[in-house]
């Protein structure tokens, strides 16, 4: 088993049921010992590619996640935890044969419940907005809090009250259609063997395709 083995099989698990890859269960379909899928595992992580959990189990694959982070995402064989708006977003543009599916999640300032159908042609209508509080030169600081916090509002006004009643500062609001273009793209390639990553200067260049530029966006 090389690296590159294993990170395609955790790919695959997350896309075909959903749920958390383990250890014994990749190991088992690698034809390997499960301490071997340990280390490799903390490899992938120290490259981004997994996000581990203190005992070592996957929390995350972007944008694929087995923790509940606000979002849940519904396609028509597989239903999964939706990782961050952004994350959730991504999933119709990424899944072999799930074009269009069902986002939900409850805005955080007022609890009211939002769901879109999300598909590839265009994105969703609505007034909602999705708010982040973490730079992008930031994100991986801490990756799940990041994620945590990139969540979907009714509206302006209640992004508004969320940050004053939360003490925060107002990170960067986005309407679903700059979401839906963000998403789009950013995960291609990551379900098939030999991807790589993407440097922080194609990254910069994808933010500003899709319009979203300044601070908040510079890498
Ligand atoms: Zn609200
Ligand atoms: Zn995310």
């Amino acid at each position: 088993m090389d690296d590159e083995d294993l990170r395609v099989a955790v790919y695959r698990r997350f896309t075909e049921t959903g749920l958390e890859p383990t250890a014994a269960g990749l190991a088992e379909e690698l034809l390997t010992d499960q301490e071997a899928v340990r280390q490799a595992l903390r490899r992938l992580a120290d490259q981004r590619h997994v996000v581990l959990g203190p005992d070592d189990r996957i929390v995350m694959a972007h944008p694929f996640t087995s923790v509940p982070m606000g979002f849940a995402v519904m396609g028509t064989r597989t239903l999964w935890w939706g990782g961050c708006a952004w994350d959730s977003f991504a999933l119709p543009h990424l899944v072999p044969g799930e074009p269009e599916v069902l986002v939900s999640t409850t805005c955080p300032n007022c609890r009211r419940p939002l769901a879109w159908t999300v598909g590839r042609d265009k994105p969703p209508p609505g007034r909602d907005v999705a708010h982040f509080m973490t730079p992008a030169a930031h994100m991986w600081d801490d990756v799940l809090r990041t994620c945590s916090n990139q969540r979907i509002f009714c509206d302006a006004e209640c992004v508004d009250a969320w940050v004053a009643r939360e003490g925060l500062e107002r990170g960067y609001a986005m309407d679903l259609a700059t979401l839906w273009r963000l998403a789009r793209g950013w995960y291609a390639g990551r379900l098939d063997p030999g991807y790589s990553g993407r440097e922080p200067a194609a990254a910069a260049g994808y933010f500003r395709e899709v319009g979203l530029e300044g601070p908040f966006w510079s890498l």
